[in-house]
């Protein structure tokens, strides 16, 4: 059990190592920077309400991402957790014999497909991914930064963990922006070009190399929150229309049944959806099983008129 956990930690893709370990190292990075040097640098007095409660938040928002990050990473949404199957039920064969192909079959009752690099069926909604070499459940796209593919599985904690990110960083650039006022006592337009530029500072003689090191710091994590924060609205654009990247990208709504926001947010992170964000370890199934899915009504009434749309 542990090993293959180990197993699953490690990218397939040796190469993914180095976005994965660096994404780690800018978290350790920013946890011990504002330890050690901002909150000190602020309150002076650990023993304080102000500075336990600080610490208190802190060590919630480092328990969050770390956790969502870990069962994220930890958490198999490959075809490995299910069994497909190579061929198709002669019982289902026997029943419906007018269809041409075996493949119509698959579709027709159950939406499945044929991976031809898997050589099994897989359940709709499911994709190969080149880099992990395996279909994924309901895949959504593959995250280089994680070095793995975001799936029906682990896409609750990949979200968990990209907005207790973003908390966590702007929590550091509210810190930060109290650190520069304890520094200088004011805002002026040299500590925000420190701030924002901290390079141009260095290279004016505003900074010296320890302020340009904080300065790079403090900048980069502005970036950073702006950067998630993007990524946040676009997963959440896709949760609310009940999509996949690969669905988004194809332009395909056949999973998008209209039951509303609650329903889609059920989907991603299970029926106590509204708990999901407090804490990695509260148990909440996404809805479903990752094989079957509810389809919009005008999708079904195509398919059972029609016949063959593959996904
Ligand atoms: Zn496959
Ligand atoms: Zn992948």
């Amino acid at each position: 059990m542990t090993s293959r956990r180990i197993k699953l930690l490690i990218p397939k893709d040796r190469a993914e190592l180095i976005p994965l370990l660096f994404t780690i190292f800018l978290i350790c990075l920013y946890v011990t920077f504002e330890l050690c040097v901002i909150l000190p640098a602020i309150h002076h007095n650990i023993f304080t309400d102000k500075e336990i409660s600080h610490l208190i938040f802190g060590f919630y928002v480092i328990f969050n991402l770390i956790g969502n990050l870990y069962i994220c990473m930890i958490t198999d949404t490959s075809i490995n957790t299910i069994i497909c199957p190579v061929l198709l039920p002669s019982t289902i064969v026997n029943s419906i014999s007018t269809r041409k192909t075996q493949q119509d079959i698959i579709y027709y009752h159950c939406n499945w497909h044929y991976c031809h690099s898997c050589e099994v069926n897989v359940p709709p909604r499911s994709q190969h991914c080149r880099t992990c070499k395996i279909c994924i459940l309901k895949r959504d796209h593959h995250c280089i930064f994680l070095g793995r593919c975001i799936g029906f599985r682990n896409i609750r904690y990949y979200m968990c963990f990209l907005v207790w990110t973003w908390i966590g960083l702007v929590y550091c650039n509210i810190l930060h922006m109290d650190y520069t006022y304890e520094l200088v006592g004011t805002f002026s337009w040299r500590v925000m070009i420190s701030c924002l530029c901290p390079l141009i500072a260095w290279l004016f003689n505003f900074v010296d190399h320890f302020s340009l090191l904080l300065s790079c710091i403090c900048s980069t994590s502005i970036i950073l929150s702006l950067y998630v924060l993007f990524l946040i609205i676009q997963q959440s654009f896709l949760i609310s229309n009940s999509q996949t990247w690969y669905e988004y990208d194809k332009d395909i709504h056949t999973y998008n049944t209209g039951k509303g926001l609650r329903f889609n947010l059920q989907l991603v992170f299970g029926k106590r959806w509204y708990l999901a964000l407090l804490n990695p370890l509260i148990s909440s199934q996404p809805l479903g099983d990752g094989m079957s899915f509810d389809m919009h009504r005008s999708e079904t009434r195509d398919a059972q008129n029609t016949g063959t749309k593959y996904i």
